[in-house]
């Protein structure tokens, strides 16, 4: 039983309003409370608003004039994985595409070899390490897909690594589909049903969701609806890698299926954005990877916002193409190369990407009721946050109460 406040907040930004995903100017009110304080009770929020209008317990916590708002939500990580890419990374700088890099035998197939190879305390060490920099930067839960095993074993293995994340909050993705591994490459139907028949049904008591990568040369849309469907009847719940590299139709296959989320989206045009509105889908925008690919092609998410879309922003956290765990790198991508205001980026980021988690009524906000995931951070005005970039954001993170950070 432990009961504080927080105090002393130059900015205290609650994103209160609709328990519902924001769309249109919505995602620019923040319902900042200047002067305001937080009171949380064993870890849950009991009360928010003005400082004077509240009856302060005991313990405080001073917040020494800074900014504190809700725990970043990363709708979309790749966090468990042995080794890096640094050495592709460097041929990329000196002109190599990340296709010919994939052709040679490098991009997701060289992280799947050197990730069979280690064992699952090896890659529960690694992965505990990139949690301590998505807490740094002021991340308090992130959705986490397996992806880099693509065998039975090694994909329970990596579903049981995020199982024991923490402190941070981790929500289980299957990927299985996400590449077609080297020994089955000449015969990618035996791969598909194996997903199908064996590595579904042994996923779905670790994972909540399930996600594919659907480019036409890996998992082409016929492919992925196949797959998909099978995952639904298991029970699984959505996401879907989709229009990262061309428009196959994914953002429509993913409206089709009643995806919960569809991201990348980099070449989706009107047709798909209508089907995603209509469908209810909800966009994960990963600027991320367009920056760290250098391909300059960044989703449009002002049509999206215009056309009422529940944006979602995340980092694709993974070890080729977006090796970053910082959501405000991400805020600072957003503003700078996709136009969105920085409290429209606040909103995708938070509030929206805990409905598209189906956590809005736990986590997103600073709202009575609400767990207190909440991070001070080193600045006294929100727009800050995307303003300055390739700071260390040194966060102080609270989740569920607790310091961790
Ligand atoms: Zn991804």
């Amino acid at each position: 039983m432990r009961t504080f406040a927080v105090v002393n907040c130059s900015e205290l930004v609650t994103l209160a309003g609709p328990a519902r995903p924001r769309v249109h100017r919505e995602m620019r009110e923040l319902s900042v409370i200047h002067d305001g304080a937080l009171i949380v009770r064993d870890g849950v929020i009991t009360h928010v608003g003005p400082r004077r209008e509240l009856q302060l317990p005991p313990e405080i916590v001073d917040a020494g004039n800074k900014v504190v708002m809700p725990g970043f939500v990363d709708a979309h990580t790749h966090p468990v994985f042995a080794g890096n890419r640094a050495d592709e990374f460097e041929q990329r700088a000196g002109g190599a595409t990340y296709r010919e890099i994939s052709a040679a035998g490098g991009g997701i197939r060289s992280t799947v070899r050197k990730t069979r190879a280690a064992s699952e305390d090896e890659l529960f060490a690694a992965t505990s390490r990139y949690t301590q920099w998505f807490l740094r930067g002021g991340t308090t839960t992130i959705e986490a897909k397996s992806g880099y095993g693509l065998t039975l074993d090694d994909e329970l293995k990596l579903l049981r690594v995020i199982a024991r994340i923490g402190p941070i909050r981790a929500i289980p993705t299957f990927l299985g589909a996400h590449e077609i591994p080297d020994e089955y490459r000449d015969r990618r139907e035996d791969y598909i049903n194996l997903v199908i028949r064996e590595m579904l049904p042994a996923a779905r008591k670790l994972a909540e969701y399930c996600d594919i990568f659907c480019e036409p040369h890996v998992f082409p849309v016929d492919d992925a609806r196949r797959i998909l469907r099978a995952a639904k009847e298991y029970g699984f719940k959505l996401r879907m890698h989709v229009d990262q590299l061309q428009n196959s139709g994914g953002a429509e296959l993913a409206a089709e299926l009643g995806a919960v989320t569809a991201d990348h989206l980099e070449h989706t045009g009107t047709s798909g954005i209508e089907a995603m509105r209509n469908a209810g889908v909800q966009p994960v925008l990963l600027p991320g990877s367009v920056y760290a690919l250098g391909s300059k092609r960044y989703p449009d998410a002002r049509a999206m916002i215009e056309a009422g879309l529940a944006v979602v922003l995340a980092t694709d956290f993974n070890p080729g193409s977006s090796p970053t765990p910082s959501m405000p790198m991400i805020l600072s991508l957003a503003s700078t190369q996709m136009k969105m205001t920085p409290a429209e980026s606040i909103t995708a980021a938070t509030f929206n990407a805990a409905y598209s988690l189906q956590r809005g009524s736990e986590i997103g906000s600073l709202e009575p009721g609400k767990r207190a995931d909440f991070v001070i951070h080193d600045c006294t005005d929100h727009r800050e946050l995307a303003y300055f970039f390739g700071v260390p954001s040194a966060a102080t993170v609270y989740i569920g109460g607790s310091r961790v950070a």
